[in-house]
């Protein structure tokens, strides 16, 4: 048989494919054996993953580059489930984390009923178990109902959930904060903070003083401390002074705060989430703090509303946007391939430190397979998650997650 021969009958049958595998902080070049007819090539025996019409085309293309990766992991997602299913439910949440490469994903408790006790907990755990197409790990709430006045049944709680917080509100009372640090860190629990002081509005003040107060409350109690959605300048320095002090700090912004400013802001629902968008400096800042490591981990803030909540503009549209099937191509499009953070530092952001930080244990049987040459079109009607408010919608943009495996199978 000729050469030509042999390479026209493996274009079409059988071939092999570099694909850049992640492996302990480094990518190496691995060759695997693709083949349509058997729909579970093995490739290394760590990823066998049937083979979809899209796949196999990405992986016969020579121009395509193709990523092995550890999942991503979300530390910040509203699944909305119990209680706001007409918003999201379990199945379709995860359904977009999987398409958006997350194998990991921390739900947030502002749902109905809020796990602020085991029982209520039990409800959500039920769902999840049952209808979880990725891993999911629950928040408790730190106080009752997320309302501030009484502390939740940490005590009980604390084995069954990944940290505490009241995302969706800041804690006002200095001392109800000062008894759930107390607390939390008895158990070994981590306090993950959505800040916002209410005597100021959604000011950049109302943001940082709490962020401040909390500090504060850290070097006092030595409880371990996560950032929600960072957004302003003042925040990220207060961070990294925290870090230079030796406080067991931790941070994470969501991509809008990175990829717009408020100039960018248009009268549209779609640019409607709490904190918002802030200005140019702030932007900066943050851009700063994800080369400089003072933030440590990329989270989405997925918050989905249904079409009606979102479409009365900016002023009256319900806080929230869908983040899950985007994070990757934008922190790619906007970081990585304009030379501002590593490719390795993008893994680092959505992989590698949220794990680290939070504890989530990383399995050879999960992965994800990504494409990032091919340039694709954000379009809201091809997602998953049952929101579709989001202010990328027509972006052009690179890097793609083409499968994610759970347990060694592709989630569907
Ligand atoms: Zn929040």
């Amino acid at each position: 048989m000729s050469i030509q021969q042999n390479s026209q009958s493996a274009k079409e049958k059988t071939f092999s494919r570099m694909i850049k595998v992640y492996e302990n902080g480094k990518f190496i070049d691995k060759e695997f054996l693709i083949s349509k007819e058997n729909p579970c090539c093995s490739m290394d025996k760590v990823f066998p993953f049937p083979l979809t019409g899209e796949l196999f085309s990405f992986l016969s293309d020579k121009l395509s580059e193709l990523f092995i990766l550890p999942g991503f992991v979300d530390v910040h997602v509203h699944l909305r489930e119990p209680g706001f299913s007409y918003k999201e439910t379990i199945e379709t949440g995860t359904a977009a984390a999987a398409a958006g490469g997350f194998t990991d994903v921390c739900s947030m408790p502002n749902i109905n009923p809020a796990p602020d006790s085991l029982e209520n907990l039990k409800i959500q755990s039920e769902l999840i178990d049952k209808h979880a197409k990725v891993h999911v790990y629950p928040y408790g709430c730190i106080t009752r109902s997320s309302k501030g006045d009484m502390l939740s049944d940490m005590d009980n709680l604390a084995e069954h959930v990944i940290a505490f917080t009241d995302d969706g509100k800041g804690v006002q009372q200095d001392d109800m904060m000062l008894a759930a640090m107390l607390k939390a860190k008895s158990l070994g629990k981590m306090i993950v903070a959505h800040c916002e002081d209410e005597r100021y509005g959604t000011s950049p003040e109302s943001e940082f003083l709490q962020v401040e107060r909390d500090l504060k409350l850290v070097s006092k109690t030595g409880c371990k401390y996560h950032l929600c959605h960072a957004s302003t300048k003042e925040s990220i320095q207060l961070i990294r002074d925290a870090k230079k002090a030796g406080l067991p700090v931790s941070a994470e912004t969501a991509p809008h705060y990175l990829v717009f400013c408020d100039e960018d802001v248009k009268d549209s629902g779609d640019f409607k989430m709490n904190p918002p968008i802030r200005k140019k400096a702030d932007q900066e800042a943050l851009i700063q703090g994800i080369c400089d490591g003072t933030i440590d981990m990329i989270a989405t803030d997925h918050a989905p509303h249904s079409a009606e909540e979102k479409g009365k503009g900016f002023k009256n549209s319900l806080n929230g946007i869908v983040g899950l099937e985007t994070a990757f191509p934008l922190i790619y499009t906007n970081f990585v391939k304009k030379g501002i953070i590593t490719f390795g530092q993008l893994i680092d952001l959505m992989s590698n430190n949220p794990r680290k930080i939070f504890n989530i244990p990383s399995s050879n049987k999960d992965g994800i397979l990504v494409e990032v040459n091919a340039k694709h079109i954000v379009k809201r009607e091809e997602f998953r998650t049952m929101g579709r408010s989001m202010p990328y919608d027509g972006m052009e943009v690179y890097g793609k997650c083409l499968a994610t495996f759970i347990n060694g199978r592709m989630v569907q």
